[in-house]
């Protein structure tokens, strides 16, 4: 007996309201949700770079003497904290 191919994927039959959100451009800013944020002791980053290579929206930025973060676009995820490998990050409450 011959298979009936059934076709995966039908663009027509997917609503063009779906996602409204979607189809504006949005730069994912962490607004006012997140509650802590990293904070980088100078005198302890040696410029290696594993924060930069880690953090996930790539927020970490290079200084003359160290790497720092740009808060305007950190989610506070504490990654940079966990892999820093001279312990030089620290996560503070965005109140402090
Ligand atoms: S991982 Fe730590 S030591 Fe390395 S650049 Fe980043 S803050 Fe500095
Ligand atoms: S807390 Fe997360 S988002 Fe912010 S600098 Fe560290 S790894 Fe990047």
């Amino acid at each position: 007996m011959k298979k009936q191919s059934v076709p995966l994927f039908d663009p027509g039959a997917i609503p063009d309201n779906l996602c409204p959100i979607a189809t504006d451009y949005s730069r994912m800013l962490p607004g006012d949700w997140r509650s802590q944020r990293p904070v980088v002791d100078r005198r302890k980053c040696v410029k290696c770079a594993v924060c930069w290579l880690y953090c996930p929206v790539q927020c970490v930025v290079e200084r003359a003497g160290w790497f720092d973060m740009n808060l305007a676009t950190c989610k506070g995820c504490g990654i940079c904290v966990q892999e820093c490998p001279h312990g030089a990050i620290a996560m503070i409450d965005e109140e402090d």
